[in-house]
């Protein structure tokens, strides 16, 4: 049978490795400003199924071109295509103009994730993703890189349904910290993007390894 749980002794030290990698690797990406509130929250919206590195030259334009909400509440939607279209997924374009809407005028965003659902384009990623790096509260993050990568730890299959299985977010609950949250969910978005790729996991030089990780071990053993 397949585990989907681990012993609470390898999970404080998965923990461990992943905070000590994170500290050492972290990527300066500039929606990571922890006081670029609003601007953080479009780039989670940017960010949704699309490369970091293309959203660079595009959340810089964004920030340029829509400095504060009602800038983005009174442009076009093809004002707005104009500087994200390059990274697809135009269905966006109109979901951040009502974003831009929605925010205009207000003094704050939620800081529940019942409250961001509310707004316009923010699933429970997007507004976990927030609250853990903006608003300074910890959140689970459930990606599918991370999915993939906890599949992989407990050696087993995985596909595009896997994310809403009850055990991925119990376990990653207890992986995430209370009070180095932040570094931790940073250090896992770059760390299963750059290292437990998903084509071709770099195990050679993970830090998990072969100790703590199914899929690992059977690298590492077959080469
Ligand atoms: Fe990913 Fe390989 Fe590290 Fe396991 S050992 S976490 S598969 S990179």
């Amino acid at each position: 049978m397949e585990s989907s749980s681990l012993h609470h002794r390898d999970v404080r030290r998965i923990r461990e490795i992943v905070l000590s990698w994170g500290k050492k690797n972290y990527q300066e990406y500039p929606w990571r400003d922890p006081d670029r509130k609003w601007h953080g929250l479009a780039a989670e919206i940017l960010l949704q199924r699309t490369r970091a590195q293309n959203v660079v030259p595009v959340y810089a334009e964004f920030v340029d071109r829509f400095p504060e909400p009602e800038d983005l509440g009174r442009a076009t939607e093809e004002e707005i295509l104009d500087v994200i279209g390059s990274l697809g997924l135009h269905w966006r374009a109109p979901l951040l103009k009502k974003l831009g809407q929605e925010l205009t005028g207000k003094e704050s965003i939620p800081h529940t994730l019942d409250g961001l659902k509310e707004l316009p384009g923010v699933g429970t990623y997007v507004g976990s993703a927030w609250l853990t790096f903006h608003a300074e509260k910890r959140s689970v993050l459930v990606d599918s890189n991370i999915v993939r990568w906890i599949c992989r730890l407990l050696g087993r299959e995985y596909d595009g349904e896997t994310r809403r299985e009850g055990w991925v977010r119990n376990l990653l609950d207890r992986l995430t910290p209370e009070d180095q949250h932040q570094t931790f969910n940073y250090a896992l978005l770059d760390f299963t993007m750059n290292v437990c790729q998903p084509t071709r996991p770099l195990c050679e030089e993970c830090p998990i390894g072969a100790e703590f990780c199914e899929h690992g071990r059977e690298r590492l053993a077959s080469d």
